[in-house]
């Protein structure tokens, strides 16, 4: 051992001389770090000695990389006294060319996990023969016999939950809903519990209990904090909304938690935590939220809404409750408890038992002469002395059946269902008559059963028990696409009113903006020596709202887009006051921020959005900027974590314009013309293309002047337009030249090239660098609607048989080519489609971008689908969609299945992959996505039902509205093999360039415009509030959370896990995290404290401590901390 440990002080002694001279020898030339070949030879031989010295001593892997570790710090340590310019130029592996991947962060990727779970839902899909056979009572399931022995030790712990789901917003609007029921439902909930202290009840919207609270005095309040406190009432999830788990992006996710919780500790108790999730609606279950709400320090969680052929599967083996483990985790470490309720529905008839005739019976709402009936068609009676031993035998009956379907000896009754205990009578008799069965089996003992009311959290508890949590199967994988009966696959809902899918995002995006930018403002306002003028606690207002209504949007009803047309616009016109309110906290704090003397900060606004939305239901559309011969300042800002290169396009009024840098210094950009028909294009509008750098959290400025001489003739450049199809007789200045064409589609750039059909101008061919060519076909269909009983509806999607194509050719093509940007337009019926390249030095340079302005208003029963097909050979029709733009799903197209049931959501991005390229689709709006032949990436566009699905909403899909959707399309080559056993593994990773792409899809460059433009000279031109992330990392959130003496911010980073095997080529530094980052360093080093707390900051764990402040994230982790400045 003493020998080894000697050896092993001399290897690292070495490496330590070797690397230190290595680094003193790069250093000399700080601008170029391309290590010279005879360094780079030597690095070869040193790994090479270590090689073999690991072999020759037998050390372990992970030995000799401690000692590498141990290397690297006292390297760093060296470096560190340098100053950290320099410092970051030597630890990014810069090049042009490929970014020089972390092995450590490659491991991550390639080593399989999701392997050593008990269940894993894609090799489930593949056992099941999804039969649906009748089952007798339980018509989904089967005959279930019990055991009177099993309790002959141990009665069943039985545990009567009552519950009511109020959801904000579908048949009417969620004020509508809260003044009709809800309001009554939190008023019956006070009294009832407070009339005996035995009584529980569980409450998960805290949206409804905000409007509630902000109605009651303080002897209401502090009732229903006691309630809360003493557990008679516990509140599950907590969120603001019970959100949709298939089209919201885990921003939003994580953001309507934090709001919910925060709401808690403001309003019940400052130490206040949720434990339990209780999801019971949501149409499918994803393991994102199993993550988020493993990371939020919860125990449990509770779902309901699966497929029941995987119902019956999980029931036959007691595998009803499991351990929820991502499938990107190596370890244990995000193993969830979940309980999945067994049967059809969270109502009374479906939760007792499996026979809901009997169950109905229980449901003493159900009373006759109340108002509400049971479909099988036999009344509950009041439990009277006379029948109580027989009701109660009956119901006993039922439970020991639905308990034979868990391993442990505790019952959880769910009992309640939507909007469920508003009526003050119906409520009493729920309770009285339940208590009458109670006392009578608590009284018998040979019923060998205790039962209670109960919460979710007394339940669980009881299992903790019972049983310990290791001791269940773990799980992996996720619950799509859902099923409720026969071939009914709530498919639709994917897509389902795609406007407001779309707008959710850019919501979304500008919420965090906003967030970002009232973080630093607000610190930079409790900096400033004098007070200043800032408005901090409006503009905290604002946020707030605009969280509110984000998250309220999140709901299962609001972004799935199934609500009535009415609500519809509710929320459409609430995502438009949270957006105009997020552009309100941009404007006001980048005003601030930018200002030179913040002293004598003015009230008046001098900026406004480059952007603007006027109407819930219109477009965004960039406001046209007046050119004159005073320079327009416009400022762009940086939201992301990177220095961002890109071409921008802003509209303006004259064309005779030059675009100058911060210097004044002329730069070059293209001018297009404005097309408003196909046959015309607008004389006070045009659309001009320059690059542009902003640094990382940053903003900088760019001028726009007018030039009346022929200077702007050198820097500023019209495209050029070719004509396909359609009239060239346009009416047009003389600068811009239209002619009409005949020969071949192309357009390109220096990375991309793209061919595109003569009749319908779609892509037919792309190529990559001129060697790496993929035929890509593109296709616009369409579904019809089935004509049986059920048809497609909000809900359901389903359709007459495969699709259609729309062929009818395109009534308009051209092109448009210039120095920066060629795009190709085709119109053709229901679809506009710009497919763009871009010339340009950052990410924007490598993705053809795509862009469709769909409109399927005249249509009737009618399914628009992009469908793609590539030359890409994924064996076994195998494509993988992402769960929350947080993690990659493995799918498979299976010809047991209906083609609906082959649907599945694309929150953000999904790819197809062979043994040598991969091909992604990353998308800005979460729609339905499919890949139904081997090369094919379909993606449903919009939808348009004139009928209900019979799922309660009681209306068709009919207010469709002109649809923008964006896409980015990746082609790429991989460098290495495959990963061993890649096509089985449950999941995969995008590559880096995906994710960055990804981002810059999601998160657009925000443009500012100076309304005067003689006050430039009040602001800065530039500048960077943090400094920049490495590359695997994103800022996810830097959210507000006070805005008191000091200023506290909630940072949540996300660790991203991407794939090695396909190439990063970047003009840009990249650098990587391994895991630790300096925050000191980021953040300037000009932070007070900062704590490590759980994801959604209600708890606080440890200090970071130390000058960098350095964190650890794992790969795929967000870790939150809150920061005070
Ligand atoms: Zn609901």
């Amino acid at each position: 051992m003493r020998k080894l440990r000697l050896l092993l002080f001399v290897v690292a002694g070495a490496i330590v001389f070797f690397s230190t001279r290595l680094l003193w020898e790069a250093s000399d030339d700080s601008k170029n770090i391309v290590l010279s070949p005879e360094t780079e030879e030597r690095i070869s031989k040193l790994q090479n000695e270590v090689e073999k010295l690991e072999k020759d001593l037998g050390i372990s892997k992970k030995q000799v990389e401690d000692v590498y570790a141990a290397a690297e710090a006292k390297n760093k340590g060296k470096e560190n006294d340098d100053g950290d310019e320099k410092n970051l130029k030597k630890e990014s592996p810069i090049k042009m060319g490929n970014v020089k991947f972390e092995s450590d962060d490659c491991n991550f990727a390639k080593s399989p996990s999701g392997l050593n779970s008990d269940v894993q839902m894609i090799d489930v899909y593949n056992l099941l023969s999804f039969e649906n056979v009748d089952g007798g009572v339980w018509k989904q399931g089967f005959e279930i016999n019990y055991n009177m022995d099993q309790w002959k030790e141990k009665p069943l712990k039985i545990f009567v939950v009552p519950h009511s789901h109020n959801d904000p917003g579908w048949l009417k609007t969620f004020e509508l809903y809260y003044q009709a029921q809800t309001r009554q439902i939190l008023n019956n909930i006070l009294n009832f519990l407070n009339e005996d202290s035995q009584r529980k009840f569980i409450w998960a919207e805290i949206s409804y209990l905000d409007l509630w609270w902000k109605e009651q005095g303080e002897a209401k309040r502090n009732q229903m904090k006691k309630l809360i406190m003493s557990h008679q009432l516990e509140i599950v999830t907590g969120g603001w909304v019970m959100n949709d788990e298939a089209n919201t992006f885990y921003y939003a996710m994580i953001d309507q938690l934090i709001e919910g919780h925060e709401w808690l500790q403001k309003n019940i108790d400052p130490s206040f935590v949720t434990r339990d999730g209780w999801a019971i609606d949501p149409f499918g279950h994803s393991p994102t939220m199993a993550y988020i709400l493993k990371r939020m320090d919860f125990d449990f969680m509770l779902i309901q809404r699966v497929h029941y052929s995987v119902k019956k599967y999980l029931a036959q083996k007691q595998n009803f409750e499991f351990q929820w483990r991502q499938n990107w985790d190596h370890s244990s470490s995000t193993d969830m408890f979940c309980h999945m309720m067994p049967f059809y529905s969270y109502d009374i008839p479906h939760t007792c038992g499996p026979d809901p005739k009997i169950c109905c019976q229980f449901d003493f709402r159900r009373l006759p002469g109340g108002g509400m009936s049971c479909p099988w068609r036999i009344a509950p009676v009041p439990i009277t002395d006379g029948n109580v031993a027989e009701r109660a035998s009956m119901l006993v009956d039922q439970y020991r059946k639905k308990a034979q379907l868990y391993k442990t000896n505790s019952l959880l009754i769910p009992l309640g269902d939507d909007f469920r205990y508003d009526v003050a009578l119906g409520a009493q008799r729920q309770f009285s008559n339940y208590e009458a069965l109670f006392r009578h089996i608590n009284n018998n003992p040979e019923m060998r059963a205790k039962i209670q009311w109960g919460t979710l959290s007394d339940y669980f508890k009881s299992v903790q028990e019972d049983m310990a949590a290791g001791s269940f199967p773990k799980l992996s994988g996720d619950f799509y696409t859902y099923a409720d009966r026969e071939s009914h696959y709530w498919s639709g809902y994917y897509t389902s009113r795609p406007f407001y899918k779309n707008f959710d995002r850019t919501l979304e995006s500008t919420l965090r903006s906003a967030e970002i930018l009232l973080s630093f403002a607000t610190r930079e306002s409790h900096h400033q020596s004098k007070a200043s003028s800032f408005p901090s606690a409006s503009l905290f207002d604002l946020i707030t709202g605009a969280r509110r209504n984000l998250g309220l949007f999140q709901h299962h009803d609001a972004v799935t887009g199934t609500a009535k047309a009415a609500v519809v616009i509710d929320y459409g016109n609430k995502l438009l006051s949270a957006l105009n309110g997020a552009h309100n906290v941009i404007k006001q704090s980048a005003q601030f921020l930018l200002a030179k003397d913040k002293s004598s900060f003015l009230d008046s606004l001098h900026f406004e959005m480059g952007d603007v939305r006027e109407f819930q239901d219109s477009l965004q559309e960039s406001r046209t900027i007046q050119i004159s011969e005073s320079p327009q300042a416009v400022y762009f800002y940086n939201s992301l974590e990177q220095k961002r290169n890109q071409v921008v396009c802003l509209q303006i009024s004259d064309f005779h314009a030059i675009v100058k840098c911060e210097k004044m210094n002329p730069i070059q950009s293209q001018v297009n013309l404005v097309w408003t028909t196909p046959n015309s294009v607008s004389k006070d509008k045009y659309e001009i293309c320059f690059p542009v750098e902003v640094a990382a959290f940053g903003f900088q400025v760019y001028y726009l002047t007018k030039d009346s001489g022929d200077l702007w003739k050198q820097y500023t450049h019209p495209s050029t337009v070719s004509i396909y199809k359609g009239t060239t007789d346009i009416q047009k200045p003389a600068e811009f030249d239209i002619t009409s064409q005949q020969g071949s589609i192309n357009i390109k750039n220096d990375f991309l090239s793209a061919s595109f059909s003569k009749n319908q101008g779609l892509i037919e061919k792309l190529v990559r660098r001129e060697k790496d060519s993929v035929h890509i076909g593109m296709q616009f269909l369409t579904y019809g609607t089935t004509n049986a009983k059920d048809r497609s509806g909000a809900y359901l999607f389903l359709p007459d048989g495969p699709a259609r194509a729309v062929q009818e050719d395109a009534t308009s093509i051209r092109l448009s080519s210039g120095i920066l940007v060629e795009s190709v337009v085709a119109q053709l019926p229901y679809v506009t489609q710009t497919t763009r390249l871009i010339q340009s030095s950052g990410l924007d340079g490598f993705s053809l971008h795509l862009h469709n302005r769909v409109d399927i208003r005249e249509t009737h029963n009618f399914e628009l689908v992009m469908r793609m097909n590539s030359a890409i050979q994924n064996s076994n029709r195998v494509f993988y969609t992402d769960l929350n733009g947080f993690q990659i799903q493995r799918r498979q197209t299976l010809d047991k299945l209906p083609l609906q049931a082959n649907f599945y959501p694309m929150p953000s991005m999904a790819f197809i992959q062979d043994n040598s390229a991969r091909l992604t689709l990353l998308s800005k709006q979460p729609l339905g996505f499919s890949s139904l032949e081997t090369g094919y990436m379909e993606v449903v566009l919009d939808r348009r039902l004139m009928q209900d699905d019979s799922r309660g909403l009681g209306e068709g899909v009919k207010d469709n509205k002109i649809t923008a959707s964006n896409f980015l399309l990746l082609l790429e080559h991989s460098t290495l093999p495959p990963n061993p056993g890649q096509q089985t593994l449950p999941t995969q990773y995008p590559s880096l360039l995906a994710h960055l792409s990804q981002m810059r899809l999601m998160h657009s460059i925000t443009n500012l415009l100076l309304r005067q433009p003689s006050e430039s000279s009040l602001f800065m031109p530039s500048l960077s509030l943090a400094n920049s992330l490495p590359c695997d990392v994103h800022m996810l959130n830097l959210r507000l959370m006070n805005n008191q003496k000091t200023t506290t911010s909630g940072l949540l980073l996300h660790r991203k896990g991407y794939d090695c095997r396909y190439p990063l080529i970047q003009r840009d530094e990249c650098s990587f995290s391994r895991g630790k980052i300096l925050l000191g360093k980021i953040f300037h080093n000009s932070i007070q404290s900062i704590v490590a707390t759980s994801l959604s900051l209600a708890k606080e764990k440890e200090e970071v401590i130390g000058e960098d402040r350095a964190v650890h994230i794992d790969p795929m982790e967000i870790n939150a901390y809150k920061v005070t400045w």
